[in-house]
């Protein structure tokens, strides 16, 4: 039987973060806004107007190129690609073709055991969005607010094996999309929108089989899903002895499966052509140092360094390194703490997670900051406070925003140090429970717990528990 591996290819569009369109000043993200509410002649293509860069839009895509290794073209243009459909009010939409802003580059995804599979960048421009259709039985609508938004469109090459490299793809470019700072990457939002060409071939050969394009996928999920179903499905139809047509399949998230669309017609051409109201863009040595003046480090060194400099776990340099924000805190508390990194790893994971996952924030917006963090455990580690008053003051600075010591001090959370008090308690305790000492003293030492245990109490956990078990054995031992 012929083994079969899968070549798959993907396409995204990515929104950019930008206030305003990639050609007027129109507000760009209108996510929540109404139908038609962000629109203007520019870029609606009334006649008679002209489009004008908002060099943010090159600014994050150079951004982008940067980290994919892309040659970044220091003269690019800006191209028409003509076709005709209601949502594109001009007629062409406003791209770039041969000479676009990033040629070449790749993307290296970390595999289960090790394995880098390295992805080739085959395209990488800006381009403006198209309008979006909404169809409600007869009546057809079309809202223009996403057109001229920025978009980067990234094609990769035919390099990926599964379903399980191509969610790979799409988790790592969405992680460093984020840590850029350039789109929101949201897929549910169609900030990130994904393609994929799917074909199969005997295991080991080095041609490309015919390819089918699956659409409207909108989850990283669904792209695995939708890619398994169809790799599956072209395996079965080579096995009976079918030609795999070129079909374009849309993904029914609903039903779990694939729907052959209405066969488009030939392969469109679109005529590009120079776009005549766009000058050049041209990057010259000042600008382009500027955008990447303070170009960060990418994830994946900085979790190859969290592994080296903080000997960290695998398990926690990936979790720390997920996203930038978060990577931060914990660098910056580890620096305030001064030693212990998987201490500080083990408050991040277990506690600090669950505060940003309970309450929505990004790690920069929390009140406990990093700083406060190391404060707390420096409290703990010196005695001052026990690790569950610890733990409980995580979350009232949170609450607060006040410093950990302020609190303490208030709440009187602090461990009672002081010798005479301790050593009344302890007395009073010692003089009540005369069969236990008697027991103690013939001989079963285990009883200091319990002893330890009573003082604690009495005290309601607040004696530092060092010095209350230094005068019970002060007060125990004495025959
Ligand atoms: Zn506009
Ligand atoms: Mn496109």
């Amino acid at each position: 039987m012929t083994e079969y591996e899968a070549v798959i290819g993907l396409e995204t569009h990515i929104q950019l973060n930008t206030k305003t369109k990639i050609f007027c000043s129109c507000k760009a993200d209108s996510w929540e806004d109404e139908a038609n509410t962000n629109i203007c002649p520019v870029c609606t293509g009334l006649p008679g107007v002209l489009p004008v860069l908002n060099r943010a839009v090159v600014e994050k895509g150079v951004l982008l190129a940067h980290a994919m290794h892309s040659e970044i073209r220091r003269v690019s243009f800006f191209d028409r690609k003509n076709y005709f459909y209601p949502d594109l009010p001009k007629g062409y939409q406003i791209s770039q073709y041969d000479m676009s802003l990033g040629n070449g580059g790749y993307l290296d995804l970390p595999m289960p055991g090790g394995v880098v599979c390295r992805v080739s960048i085959t395209k990488l421009h800006l381009e403006e969005d198209a309008g979006k259709t909404k169809n409600a039985g007869n009546d057809r609508f079309i809202d223009f607010n996403r057109c001229g938004v920025p978009l980067i469109e990234m094609v990769t090459g035919p390099d990926l094996h599964s379903a399980d490299e191509a969610a790979q793809y799409l988790i790592r470019l969405r992680q460093m999309l984020r840590w850029l700072g350039i789109s929101e990457a949201d897929m549910e939002k169609g900030h990130l929108r994904c393609d994929a060409n799917v074909s199969i071939r005997p295991k080991g050969a080095d041609y490309l089989n015919t390819k089918t394009e699956i659409k409207n996928v909108n989850s990283i999920d669904n792209v695995r899903n939708a890619i398994e179903h169809e790799i599956v499905r072209q395996i079965r139809e080579v096995e009976a002895g079918n030609r795999i047509s070129a079909w374009t399949l849309d993904w029914d998230d609903e039903k779990s499966e694939l729907r052959k669309m209405r066969s488009k017609e030939t392969e469109a051409d679109y005529r590009y052509f120079r776009e005549p109201d766009l000058l050049p863009v041209r990057l010259d040595d000042a600008w382009l140092e500027s955008i990447l003046a303070d170009f960060p480090e990418l994830p994946l060194e900085r979790k190859q360094r969290f592994l080296e400099e903080y000997k960290l776990p695998e398990y926690d340099a990936e979790i720390l390194t997920s996203e930038r924000n978060l990577s931060d805190y914990f660098e910056t508390a580890v620096k305030a703490y001064g030693s212990d990194p998987k201490k500080v790893s083990n408050y991040l994971m277990n506690d600090v997670l669950r505060m940003l996952n309970d309450s929505g924030k990004t790690a920069e917006q929390l009140k406990l900051t990093p700083l406060y963090l190391a404060d707390i455990l420096k409290l703990v580690d010196t005695g001052k406070i026990n690790t569950s008053t610890g733990k409980s003051l995580l979350g009232k600075v949170e609450e607060s925003g006040k410093a950990p010591s302020a609190i303490v001090e208030a709440e009187g959370l602090g461990l009672v140090s002081d010798d005479s008090s301790i050593r009344s308690v302890a007395e009073k305790i010692v003089a009540n429970n005369s069969k236990e000492v008697e027991a103690y003293r013939s001989g079963k030492v285990s009883l200091m717990g319990w002893f330890t245990g009573q003082v604690m109490r009495e005290m309601r956990g607040k004696a530092d528990p060092a010095l209350a078990q230094q005068i019970l054995k002060e007060l125990l031992d004495v025959v």
